[in-house]
């Protein structure tokens, strides 16, 4: 049995016309005008919806630990399908003692199969950068989990990298095609900063945007961008979130040096004056880098879609307000004791719709390209991302008429708040096929625990080829 989709407007990358789009097994087989369904097939009349590829989110936290506190885990992947994002990539910090392949291997089987209803990657997140285990970078190549993150922010605590170490997975990832991504913030500046702002008693969760300005991430990603100059190796900078880091991605880009970007939905909607809500409300937007001011949002949305930026990921952080975000903020601790991250796994769709293309911020095909068809590219996933014969049939059927409101009480992200509680919603993913099956209808998830399945990257990304 197939499933005919018919009269919908097919987004792509490239553009947009009605078509209609043929799905036989897991795969797309046919897309065009006036195809004809089989006995048996399922037929979806989407005249008036826009059909998108599913997204790829390659920025997400399941399995985030910041001083004891822990995020959701992929038993809330099914908010991921009803906010149209059908592959989702985890980051996954290396255990120390343990190998970078056999850490991710080893969380996959407990806390991913058998549990996850979106399809899933891994990123590896190295923190024990001894010579064995930089030796054994390629070795994620061979795994299919061909990405690796170092964290240059968070002096102090186990996942922090200095130069060192991320010159030696340049060199050594580049062997084998391991596209090397950073989170670049200066840790020492953050840290000096930080113990200056207790100091003088600004402990409050807006002093968190002080203890990291602008600077802090323009700095990393020069330096970032020196080492994989020396390396001659590509880089990937995650979360891009101000003009000034902006402009070093794009310089070194202009120069011909392989150096790409991305950058998150909330850095685009929201701003420091969220951080500086009464009481402890602003500790809900406490993610890192900070929240910046309106320029720097006004910049990148510029960015993403003159194509400075080739993606915008969620950075999904399950931690909850009342417990986990206040667990860090008793008598003598500040706000560098609060969990990092915020939720925002089903709205990235939702946001970069009503707030990107609806008043004309993004085109629809840009918006496709940025939170599916490049992320895949990227990552080594050749069956996702794009609406085209031979791909996975992860479609998402999009109903522009819809209008609502934002709230952690009616989404699935199983989180006491959502950081885009109250905003507007135009448009919603009313339907969604993973692999040919129908797993959100009427904007309800329909699927089941276990669904998704692990997709396996392969090497030598886009970011080698561009
Ligand atoms: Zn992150």
């Amino acid at each position: 049995m197939g499933t005919l989709i018919k009269n919908g407007i097919v987004v792509t990358a490239e553009g947009e016309n009605i078509a209609d789009v043929y799905v036989d097994g897991e795969s797309i087989s046919a897309i065009g005008t006036g195809l004809t369904a089989k006995n048996n097939d399922e037929v979806i009349d989407a005249a008036g919806k826009y059909i998108l590829p599913g997204g790829v989110d390659q920025h997400v936290h399941f399995s985030f630990t910041y001083k004891g506190s822990k995020t959701r885990g992929f038993e809330t992947s099914n908010a991921a399908a009803i906010g149209g994002t059908t592959t989702v990539i985890e980051f996954i910090n290396q255990e120390k003692g343990k190998g970078l392949v056999e850490t991710i291997d080893d969380y996959r089987k407990t806390d991913a199969d058998g549990i996850a209803m979106v399809d899933y990657a891994f990123h590896s997140v190295m923190t024990d950068p001894t010579d064995e285990v930089i030796e054994g970078i390629p070795k994620l190549a061979e795994a299919g989990y061909p990405t690796m993150k170092l964290f240059m922010a968070y002096k102090g605590q186990f996942f922090h990298a200095d130069d060192d170490a991320i010159l030696k997975a340049l060199q050594k990832g580049k062997e084998a095609g391991v596209t090397v991504m950073v989170h670049a913030e200066n840790a020492d500046m953050i840290d000096t900063l930080t113990k200056q702002l207790i100091t003088e008693g600004k402990t409050a969760p807006y002093y968190h945007a002080v203890s990291r300005p602008p600077v802090v991430e323009a700095e990393a990603t020069r330096r970032a961008i020196y080492l994989a100059e020396l390396a001659d190796a590509p880089l990937y900078v995650v979360h891009v979130t101000c003009k000034e880091a902006l402009a070093e991605v794009k310089a070194a880009y202009t120069r011909g040096q392989k150096v790409f970007g991305e950058t998150c939905a909330h850095y685009l909607v929201l701003d420091t004056s969220d951080l500086a809500k009464p009481g402890f409300e602003g500790a809900k937007y406490v993610c890192s880098p900070a929240l910046r001011t309106e320029e720097h949002r006004e910049a990148l949305w510029e960015a993403v879609d003159r194509k400075w930026l080739n993606a915008i990921s969620s950075d999904h952080c399950g931690f909850d307000y009342a417990q986990q975000k206040h667990m860090g903020y008793g008598e003598g601790n500040s706000f560098a004791d609060i969990p990092n991250g915020a939720p925002s796994l089903q709205n990235r769709l939702n946001i970069l719709w009503t707030y990107g293309v609806c008043p004309g911020k993004l085109s629809r095909s840009r918006l496709v390209d940025l939170y599916a068809t490049t992320p895949a590219k990227i990552n080594g996933l050749d069956k996702k991302g794009q609406l085209a014969i031979g791909f996975d049939a992860d479609i998402v059927i999009f109903d522009p008429t819809y209008e609502g409101i934002i709230s952690a009480e009616t989404n699935s992200e199983g989180v006491d708040y959502s950081p885009f509680e109250g905003f507007e919603q135009k448009g919603r993913a009313e339907t969604v096929l993973l692999r040919g099956q129908k797993i959100v209808e009427h904007a309800k998830y329909i699927g089941y625990k276990g669904q998704g399945r692990l997709v396996h990257g392969k090497p030598f990304g886009a970011a080698y080829q561009w």
